[in-house]
């Protein structure tokens, strides 16, 4: 009765107020870091590998560390570091900031006098740039002229970078990254959630302060039901991606009960809990036009890596606190390699393309599919070929999907909406949106929509979650964990555990330390010699 809504009470307040943590107060009373010092920096240096891609452009740490090597080297490279901060200004800007950073890139490196030219550029790429002028600047020259900035940072900087102190610190901050992770690295806070295997709870990092979504899988469980196979898939994919509109892995560990994924904190609900729980059923126009961008953006990510998503709906679209979308539960996940297909059933029952039901060979295409029938959802808060709450056979539903037409009768379809819709749930993968040549985001559907800042995370959400409010069911609603008693582990398991418990996921890592301050603090001293480097103070 009354004890446990205050235990809930007590609940929701903890966790909200760990998300109102002042970082200013927390980096004060953090001792400065001191990274550790490097017995054989050879040998990390072979594991960290030799790819310019990975360690300067990809990794956040790495990317800093490099852009601090070049700005501290000769005016080429101080150049070629400034041009591609301000090109990126230029990508991501609108209107009339938009117009400055491109008068700002005209005046200072192109003109063969400034001391910012870009000399390093040669052949046909020199005369691009130095011929750039209000007219031709446009986004395919551009594009050339990064790919030969990147070129010329590849060859001789590059390989500078690799024997300078810059990167040995970069070699600390990956030794540091290895460190071993387990229950004490964070606090606890409530149940969000409940999976197959145990529940998700919300967590936070203790030196950081940042929060994560953890999702626990009892180990007994998952021998018992089967699922260890099933769950390292899950994990190597979602340490894979790297996108702002799925779901990252942060961190993979292991206690003596559960396996743990450590990922971004959604704490908006699901989209599912959006259609039809709150106010009206479904979803303003404007916010379905913003999360099917996101989404699409999400879902284009997981196929440029060859993978198919399986379990598109509004369920498993989950808002973070700011209002944008992820896709999450990557359980049923697959990596097809080129050329590879599979015809395996799998989904939910509503959402499950043609070509599933028929059991045919299927890629990539499944997912459109489904995402015509959850952005059908949003629109009218039922599915085109299964009603709300309706008590119908699957076999029906199957039925329905591979015969009837799909029905537009609520009165908020408009014409853009119902041809996306149309498009995706086209029967024949050839003509289906998305499947074969054609770009979604093109469609009419995102005309207010740039695709560039989107990305970039810059376009703002047309509604944001309150701060005050847990979008999750009450924690008296998840109290039933029944243990399971009656598995043995033995040393197979516990191999296959170690195979899970990789600790840190570099890039999310990498951006936390960023985040939080922490990477900064670190760096208080300059870098003169490497003597200073091992003890910042
Ligand atoms: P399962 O694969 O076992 O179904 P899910 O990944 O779907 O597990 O997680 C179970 C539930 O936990 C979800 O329905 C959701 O309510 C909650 N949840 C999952 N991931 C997150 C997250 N990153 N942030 C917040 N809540 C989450
Ligand atoms: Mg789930
Ligand atoms: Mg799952």
């Amino acid at each position: 009765g009354d004890l446990v809504g205050l235990d809930n009470l007590v609940a929701n307040t903890a966790y909200l107020r760990a998300q109102q943590i002042d970082r200013d107060a927390l980096r004060k009373q953090r001792h400065s870091l001191t990274l550790p010092k490097l017995k054989k920096s050879s040998a990390l240096q072979a594991a960290v590998g030799q790819k310019y891609e990975s360690l300067c452009e990809q990794q956040p740490i790495g990317r800093k560390l490099f852009q601090q090597f070049l700005l501290s080297s000769d005016p080429q490279c101080q150049a070629a570091a400034e041009f591609l901060e301000e090109l990126s200004h230029w990508i991501f800007a609108e209107d009339e900031a938009r117009e400055k950073a491109k008068q700002s890139i005209l005046a200072t490196f192109c003109h063969p006098e400034s001391r910012r030219f870009l000399s390093y550029l040669t052949g046909e790429d020199a005369e691009r740039c130095k011929h750039l002028s209000d007219e031709n600047f446009n986004e395919v020259v551009m594009d050339q002229i990064r790919e030969a900035t990147r070129n010329f940072l590849r060859g001789k900087p590059f390989s500078e970078y690799l024997k300078s102190p810059f990167f040995y610190r970069f070699l600390q901050w990956k030794e540091y990254e290895k460190q071993k992770i387990n229950d004490k690295y964070f606090y606890e806070f409530r149940t969000l959630g409940k999976g197959g295997f145990g529940e998700v709870c919300a967590v936070q990092v203790k030196h950081t302060g940042q929060m994560y979504a953890c999702k626990k899988l009892d180990k007994r469980c998952l021998k018992k039901k089967s699922g260890e196979r099933l769950a390292l898939l899950e994990k190597q994919i979602l340490e894979k991606v790297n996108s702002l509109f799925i779901v990252n892995l942060a961190y993979a560990y292991d206690n003596t009960t559960h396996l743990c994924l450590v990922m971004d904190l959604m704490n908006g609900g699901d989209l599912r809990f959006h259609i039809y729980k709150l106010g009206e059923r479904g979803i303003c126009m404007e916010r379905v036009v913003y999360y099917t961008a996101q989404i699409t953006t999400g879902i284009l990510h997981l196929h440029s890596m060859d993978i198919v998503y399986r379990d598109m709906k509004p369920e498993n679209v989950l808002l973070d606190g700011k209002g944008q979308c992820r896709l999450s539960d990557l359980g049923l996940a697959v990596e097809l390699p080129k050329g590879k297909m599979v015809c395996q059933k799998a989904g939910t029952t509503g959402y499950m393309a043609p070509e599933i039901l028929r059991q045919e060979y299927y890629r990539t295409s499944v997912d459109w599919w489904a995402l015509g029938c959850s952005i059908y959802e949003m629109v009218a808060a039922r599915l085109p070929f299964k009603d709300f709450r309706e008590k119908v056979q699957n076999d029906e539903v199957t039925r329905r999907t591979l015969e009837d037409e799909c029905k537009f009768e609520h009165k908020r379809f408009d014409a853009p909406t119902k041809d996306i819709i149309s498009r995706f749930l086209k029967r024949k993968v050839e003509h289906r949106l998305g499947c074969r040549g054609g770009d979604p985001r093109s469609h009419m559907f995102f005309k207010n929509i740039n695709f560039h800042r989107l990305e970039a995370g810059l376009l703002d959400p047309p509604w944001m979650p309150k701060s005050n409010v847990v979008y999750a069911k009450d924690t008296d609603e998840f109290t039933d964990t029944s243990e399971v008693h009656d598995v043995e582990l033995n040393a197979k398991d516990e191999k296959f555990f170690k195979e899970f418990s990789t600790g840190a996921v570099s890039i999310r890592w990498q951006q936390e330390m960023i985040d939080s301050g922490v990477f900064d603090d670190a760096f208080i001293v300059s870098i003169t010699s490497l003597s200073h480097l091992d003890r910042p103070k």
